[in-house]
Formats: structure tokens, C-alpha cells, sequence
């Protein structure tokens, strides 16, 4: 933008391989375990009890800059494949990351009475994965994670950031949550302070300066981000900054500053609360460092979540309600699972204040970065991107290509907590439509989600058209990913594709469906 203004011979002589405005910063911030109702940003179309609730003046901020985005999802309904999904811009099913990681070559996945998981790729991203940040890195981008990594497991590369791509790695590594919120306790869990035989897996690492301070844990991280955006602005460098709070995922504990706003919640929704708005808190943070520095016209914010808020266990009140109307949360094949908060702020290509219906997820961003960032170069061709390139669908269009694109949610796997839509499924979304698929019974749902975003009418009976036409599309696009079904325990062979299996001329949708021979 500023070279617009500068006389056409200066730009001439300048070196710069690109103009300021192909270089713009980047900023993707996603929140930890966020639900689509955690925020006083409606989301849906109409104002809800919980927008009341919750205080994010700084998600409301972003939103009346930019575009929010009201059927927006995660890549999956757990941390991991989510995050693998934006670095690489593939869906869980082709990376075969279709589960949370923890420590080398060792399985996460819950039992499953009937099931096994599949041999998926228990480690994670690894050197060598073409991912966002080394892409970025290549472009001449500092490239800053700040927060929670969890892309690759512990005693392997993939568990630094730094072997990923990221310039700067701020208290990011192979652990999906942290042992304590507290400065005062060092960010451990408090036992692991005087008794070492603990587990010390789930200390943040890289924050010793706060230790023993009266300070949260996203506060630390926010002060070390705004430090490094001052920097790379100082040295003149575009940034790409990842942050990532741990926040709002578990353990709950309270930021005690803001605990008086939620005096009247029950205690456990009343920290969730003070989590909620801590991260709303750093936004504005950052925000406000983008203004400071006079970068805001230069930078394009986004902000997300990695999957759908926590339901199952662990909060106040009754289990399963906290993302109404959507059904169900986090770890579930229903919408509260994965559909999560969007806003995206892309100055001179969003109008301010503006929505859009079009459904998009987390694996866009790989393609819609670096078409910001210069294109697709660095990006073998013939190498297969789910994702798409969102400038279209932010400059308010709906373009043909994204109508029935196929967005496809694939887990094989049993989540601890138990609850609706918890268990081994694959789901498409496409248009109105979301067809799901349970491995264990072979069941089929079918929702139309422009009536019924709550899916509290399965119309699988009633539409067998629409259910065999979607179970083909899926079957289809899971065959070409390489997607991996469950495993029967009975059988020792993998689930039958849902387009293998066959709808009864009576199907109730309750009765397991017939198996073609
Ligand atoms: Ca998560």
C-alpha cells in the first residue's frame, strides 16, 4: 500500500523482490478448544444466552473490521489433526493425523468395545512434511509460534517447533495442555514442583522469566508476542505470527482478575469464563501492537479455534449443553464438535463488518496464506492441497467451487469422555447437507443443517437419495485421500466404506443398515 504513494521511479529503484503488498504479516490466532458460542460475537443468526455470558470486546473489535465467518469449522473435533491441517493445508484423513499425539510410536486412542483404530501416524508432523511455516520461512517471513504446538509427539523432532519451520518457538512443544495456568506455580502442574518422580511432560517450557510471577499463563504469552512483533517491525522483516494459547483448554483454573464479571456462574463456568476473556484480552493486545507500529493496514489477522468447546466432562453445569443450539462438543461427530468461531480481518479485501454464510475449515488457510504471501511456488505440483484459496469467499462471493465442495471430518478413533456423537465416525459436509457415518453399527444420520443447525431431525429415513448420493461423494474422496477405517475386533477387517453399505428399503435410522456382500 505505502508503495502506491511513492514516486514510480523510487519504486523502481527499489530492491525488493516484492511490493509491501505482497508481503503482508500475518497473525492466525487460535484458541485452544474454543466452542462456537464462546464469545459475545453471535455466531448465530440469532443472539444467544451465551453471547451474553461471555466477554470478547476484541473478537467484537475483529469482527467489525473484517469478516466473520458463521459456518466455519475445525479441521476435526480433537486438537492434533487440526493443527497439522493448517500447517499442511491437507485434511486429517490424507495425513493420516486423525488423533491427538503425545509421546513417540504410542497410540492415544481410548478402547473401543468393537473397534480398533487404524495404524495412523501416531508421531505426528515431522522435518521434512511440507508445512505453512518452512513455506513462509523460504519466503523471507520471520515466523513466530507462540503457545501450545502439540504438531509432533515428545523424543522426536516433530515435538520442537523449531524443526518445523518456526524462526521463534515460545513455550511451544509436544504437550496439548498445560500443568498449571500460574506464573506462581511455574506453569507445572504443582506437584511436579516438589515431588520429580511426577510426570513433567506438561510443563510449559521457555517462560522461566515469569516463573513465580502473579501472572496467567496468556498474559506470559502475550507479552512475548507483542515483544516479537516490535521486533521483526524494528528489523523490517514481514512476520507470520501462530498464536496459540493453551487456553481455554483444560485445566480450568481461573485468571482471578476477571473472576468479579461471572460472580452469578456456577464457580467452574465462572474460571472458563476468565479464560475466555484472558485470550479475548491478548487479542486486543496484539491488536493494538499492529496499531502501535502503524502495521494494522499491512497485516491480515485470523482468528479460530481448533476444534469445538469441551462438553463431555470437566465444566460446570449440565454435560453436552455448552455449545447450544449445537449439539453436543468437543471430541463428538455433531456440530459442537467442529464448528468453531471465525472472523477474519484482510485489509483491502474484507469489507468491515461483514459475514458470509459459506462453509469453510481450517485447512483453507494453507492455500489462502500464500496466495497472500506470493503463491503456491515451493509447493510441488500434482501435490494434492484439500484446502482452498479463501479470497473469493472474503470479498463476499459464494463461487461455485465452494457450494457442495465436499468438507470431509474423519476419526477413527474412541475419545475418553463418553456423550453424543463420541464415538468412530466419518462426516461430510456438503452444501446444506451433513451426512455422518458411525463405524461401530454402520449407521447413517443425515441432517439439513440450513433448518437445523441443532441436528435434532435425521432425515436419513426420509432421504435415502440424499443419503446414498453423499455416501458416495465420501466414499469416494476417502479412497482417493487414503483415508483409514476403524477396525472390526470381530473381523480383523477395516469397516466397510459407507458407500459398501447399503440402506434397507426401511431403514429407520435407528436399525444397523445392511453390509453389501
Ligand atoms: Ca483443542
Amino acid at each position: 500500500m505505502i508503495s502506491v504513494l511513492l514516486p514510480a521511479v523510487l519504486v523502481a529503484a527499489c530492491p525488493a523482490p516484492h511490493a509491501v503488498e505482497d508481503r503482508p504479516n500475518v497473525v492466525v490466532f487460535i484458541v485452544d478448544d474454543m466452542g462456537w458460542q464462546d464469545t459475545s460475537v453471535p455466531f448465530h443468526v440469532d443472539r444467544t444466552p451465551f453471547n451474553d455470558r461471555y466477554r470478547t470486546p476484541n473478537m467484537e473489535r475483529l469482527a467489525d473490521q473484517g469478516m466473520k465467518l458463521t459456518n466455519g469449522y475445525a479441521s476435526a473435533p480433537v486438537c492434533t489433526p487440526t493443527r497439522t491441517s493448517l500447517m499442511t493445508g491437507r485434511a486429517p484423513a490424507r495425513n493420516r493425523i486423525t488423533y491427538w499425539t503425545l509421546n513417540r510410536n504410542a497410540d492415544t486412542s481410548s478402547r473401543h468395545e468393537d473397534l480398533l483404530p487404524p495404524a495412523w501416524n501416531v508421531n505426528g508432523l515431522q522435518p521434512g512434511d511440507l508445512t505453512l511455516s518452512e513455506l513462509l520461512a523460504d519466503r523471507g517471513y520471520r515466523t513466530i509460534h507462540a503457545g501450545k504446538a502439540h504438531w509432533g509427539t515428545h523424543d522426536t523432532a516433530g515435538g520442537d517447533p523449531t524443526k518445523l519451520g518456526f524462526e521463534v518457538n515460545i513455550a511451544g512443544h509436544a504437550s496439548g495442555a498445560p500443568g498449571s495456568y500460574y506464573g506462581k506455580h511455574r506453569f507445572k502442574n504443582a506437584k511436579s514442583e516438589t515431588d520429580f518422580s511426577k510426570d513433567t511432560k506438561w510443563d510449559v517450557p521457555g517462560l522461566e522469566r515469569f516463573h513465580d510471577q502473579d501472572i496467567y499463563l496468556t498474559e506470559a504469552l502475550q507479552v512475548r508476542a507483542v515483544e516479537e512483533i516490535d521486533r521483526a517491525v524494528a528489523d523490517d522483516v514481514p512476520f507470520y505470527l501462530h498464536f496459540a494459547p493453551y487456553a481455554v483448554h483444560t485445566p480450568i483454573m481461573p485468571n482471578r482478575r476477571y473472576l468479579e464479571n461471572y460472580a452469578e456462574l456456577h464457580p467452574r463456568e465462572a474460571a472458563y469464563a476468565t479464560m475466555v476473556e484472558s485470550m479475548d484480552v491478548a487479542l486486543g493486545e496484539i491488536l493494538d501492537t499492529l496499531d502501535r507500529n502503524g502495521v494494522a493496514e499491512d497485516t491480515i489477522v485470523i482468528f479460530t479455534s481448533d476444534n469445538g468447546g469441551l462438553s463431555a466432562h470437566a465444566r460446570g453445569g449440565e454435560a453436552h449443553t455448552h455449545n447450544k443450539p449445537l449439539r453436543s462438543g468437543k471430541g463428538s461427530a455433531y456440530e459442537g464438535g467442529v464448528r468453531v468461531p471465525w472472523i477474519i480481518h484482510w485489509p483491502g479485501r474484507t469489507e468491515p463488518g461483514s459475514a458470509s454464510a459459506v462453509p469453510i475449515v481450517t485447512q483453507d488457510l494453507f492455500p489462502t496464506i500464500l496466495a497472500a504471501t506470493g503463491g503456491m511456488s515451493g509447493v510441488p505440483s500434482g501435490r494434492t492441497i484439500d484446502g482452498l484459496d479463501l479470497r473469493p469467499v472474503l470479498e463476499g462471493l459464494a463461487p461455485d467451487h465452494f457450494a457442495e465442495r465436499p468438507i470431509v471430518f474423519h476419526q477413527p478413533h474412541a475419545w475418553g469422555p463418553k456423550g453424543p456423537g463420541i464415538q468412530p465416525y466419518t462426516a461430510i459436509r456438503s452444501g446444506d447437507w451433513k451426512l455422518l457415518y458411525f463405524h461401530a453399527n454402520r449407521r447413517f444420520e443425515l441432517y439439513d443443517l440450513s433448518v437445523d443447525v441443532a441436528e435434532a431431525n435425521d432425515l436419513a429415513a426420509e432421504r435415502p437419495d440424499v443419503v446414498r448420493r453423499l455416501a458416495e461423494l465420501l466414499g469416494d474422496w476417502m479412497r482417493e485421500a487414503g483415508a483409514q477405517m476403524s477396525i472390526d475386533r470381530m473381523t480383523g477387517d477395516p469397516v466397510e466404506w459407507p458407500d459398501r453399505v447399503t440402506l434397507s428399503s426401511d431403514a429407520s435410522g435407528n436399525a444397523p443398515n445392511e453390509v453389501k456382500p
